[in-house]
């Protein structure tokens, strides 16, 4: 098994080679073909063990191909009112429970979208908001943030909507849910397109709790993948 065959788009091929990525950790070979298949998962994973690539190269290499058209929409005048500013309305909301792993992960997702017009993003907490505000204004095609500070955002829909969103990936479950975060948890993973079906959900934990596994099986689909 390689990168080579695993139907990714040429561009995402080619960053994947140039991270030196040549051989899949275990959970990139189950998780990969379960996200291109379109499948919601809950993967049962540590860090170091290749997680964050598990989701962000099928993730990313899937938005490769139309790219230029989220480009293209993203910052275009035409799609704006007179006097409007601009929203971040991205694709894919990455939530994780710190700024480390927010920032660790905006790295790689910065070193996968190399050479294409994919813009990623990261907000967390501990720093003004006002700082934030620009990167939003910029737009974004992927959003990491801790979950205070995306709730702060989602409470300015002039400046973020979910309502695009396609994947919601939530890392660290059994982190966030350790530190009272299980509300701002459900509120953000109800804040999406509610409608079945449209958006697909990645959960990411190293244990499951019974918490952990009542979210799952409350906001994914029934026939999601399970990969321990
Ligand atoms: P993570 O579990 O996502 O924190 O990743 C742990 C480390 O493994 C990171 O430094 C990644 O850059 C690296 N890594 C992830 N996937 C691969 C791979 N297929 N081959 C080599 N290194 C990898």
């Amino acid at each position: 098994t390689s990168f080579d065959n695993a139907g990714l788009h040429p561009a995402m091929r080619e960053n994947v080679k140039l991270a030196g990525y040549n051989v899949p950790t275990p959970i990139q070979q189950y998780v990969l073909p379960a996200i291109f298949k379109g499948y919601d998962v809950v993967a049962c994973a540590q860090t170091g063990s290749g997680k964050t690539a598990a989701f962000l190269i099928p993730i990313l290499s899937k938005l490769m191909g139309k790219a230029k058209k989220l480009a293209a929409y993203r910052g275009n005048p035409a799609n704006m009112k007179e006097g409007e500013r601009y929203r971040a309305e991205p694709l894919v909301l990455i939530v994780c429970p710190n700024r480390e792993l927010a920032t660790q992960i905006f790295d790689e997702a910065r070193r996968f979208c190399y050479r294409t017009m994919l813009r990623p993003c990261v907000v967390y907490g501990g720093c003004p908001l006002r700082e934030q505000i620009p990167l939003l204004e910029k737009g974004c095609d992927l959003l990491i943030a801790t979950p205070g500070r995306l709730i702060d955002f989602m409470n300015r829909p002039a400046l973020l909507t979910l309502k695009r969103l396609k994947y919601m990936v939530i890392d660290e479950a059994d982190e966030m849910l350790h530190s009272d975060w299980e509300n701002d948890l459900k509120q953000i993973m109800s804040g999406g397109d509610q409608e079945e079906g449209n958006i697909t959900y990645l959960m990411f934990s190293a244990t499951f709790p019974k918490n952990a596994r009542d979210l799952a099986k409350e906001h994914l689909a029934h026939d999601h993948v399970r990969i321990r």
